[in-house]
């Protein structure tokens, strides 16, 4: 059997045709499924619609969140509960068409462990952030000492083994393209075309990416930690040239003067240096913090799914 995790977030216009395209997929193929809805609390109908699917289909299970814990959270949430040999994990919009689930089954059943959807080109999606996208993931390949693969999300299928190691994956702040790459065994791709939205608008606003984005880079990578302690010392190393040249000119040349400029630059310069590498570290700490409070990564409001409401 394949599950699939489909995470919700105000979908309302997108639910059934997404059912009706992947339930398509899976009768042509001939393969059992069973969808898992993660209703990460919408605030239009789509805990209406889902539930109402779930009375019509038996391969329909929902979880409804307490409230909106975000994307990561939401397909964590739905990987726990998913009993499935293969799991699929793909997004509600129609961005990740549900056609191609068929290539990453075929290409699965090869030997393959886990098999991504790698994005050729995607379509209704502003300049800017394509662009960040791309940037940020050719930063953080650079600076991790493994390769997470370029364009590409969630998008994918996977086996058991890889799911269950993912589950025992303590961390909150979820990065999970990048700790299935960490994971590791046999993982490939099939490239595809990225849809627009079928309906609705993006649930991820800037300030969300850009903390998604630190997630992941702090997720697996000290470099910016680094990247403090090298410019600490490159401009200490500045600063003690500076100190020899105004010891020699304050006492041997006649052209010296107070230098109010040449000071506040430095100080100020200085300052913001020290206030960066202090932020960086903060980012660590912040979610150093997060892990120790160790409170529940989610909660759940009700569910189809007997031991998940309990
Ligand atoms: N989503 C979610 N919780 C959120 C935001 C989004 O579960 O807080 C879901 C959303 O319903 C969709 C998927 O995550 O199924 C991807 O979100 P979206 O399409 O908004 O992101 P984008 O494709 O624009 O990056
Ligand atoms: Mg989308």
């Amino acid at each position: 059997m394949i599950s699939v995790v489909i995470p919700i977030y105000n979908e309302e216009n997108n639910i059934r045709p997404m059912y009706g395209r992947m339930s398509a997929v899976f009768d042509k193929l001939n393969v059992d499924r069973e969808f898992v809805y993660v209703n990460d609390g919408s605030t239009d109908n789509s805990q209406a619609i889902i539930e109402a699917l779930a009375t019509e289909h038996t391969d329909v299970k929902y979880i409804n969140f307490s409230r909106n814990f975000g994307h990561q959270v939401a397909v964590s949430a739905g990987l726990d509960f998913t009993t499935g040999e293969k799991v699929v994990m793909i997004d509600a919009d129609g961005q990740d068409p549900p056609e191609i689930i068929e290539k990453l089954y075929l290409k699965s059943i090869e030997g393959y462990e886990v098999v991504y959807a790698k994005r050729e080109s995607r379509k209704g999606e502003s300049v800017m952030k394509k662009a960040t996208a791309k940037m940020f993931y050719r930063v953080l390949n650079k600076i991790t000492s493994f390769d997470i693969p370029l364009d590409t999300g969630d998008f994918r299928i996977m086996d058991r083994k890889v799911v269950d190691q993912l589950i025992n994956m303590p961390e909150r702040h979820k990065f999970l393209r990048g700790q299935i790459s960490w994971i590791g065994f046999n993982q490939t791709y099939v490239s595809f075309k990225r849809d627009e939205r079928m309906s609705g608008t993006t649930g991820y606003s800037y300030t969300q990416m850009i903390r998604f984005a630190l997630d992941g880079i702090t997720s697996f990578s000290n470099w910016p930690l680094k990247i403090a302690t090298i410019s600490g010392f490159v401009f200490s190393f500045i600063g003690f040239i500076l100190i020899l040249y105004t010891l020699y000119s304050k006492m041997y040349s006649d052209t010296y003067q107070a230098g109010w400029a040449s000071q506040m630059i430095t100080i100020i310069f200085i300052g913001g240096i020290q206030l960066i590498g202090i932020g960086i570290i903060g980012e660590y700490v912040s979610r150093m913090n997060e892990n120790i409070k160790n409170r529940p990564l989610y909660i759940i409001k009700d569910s189809n799914i007997p031991h998940a409401s309990d």
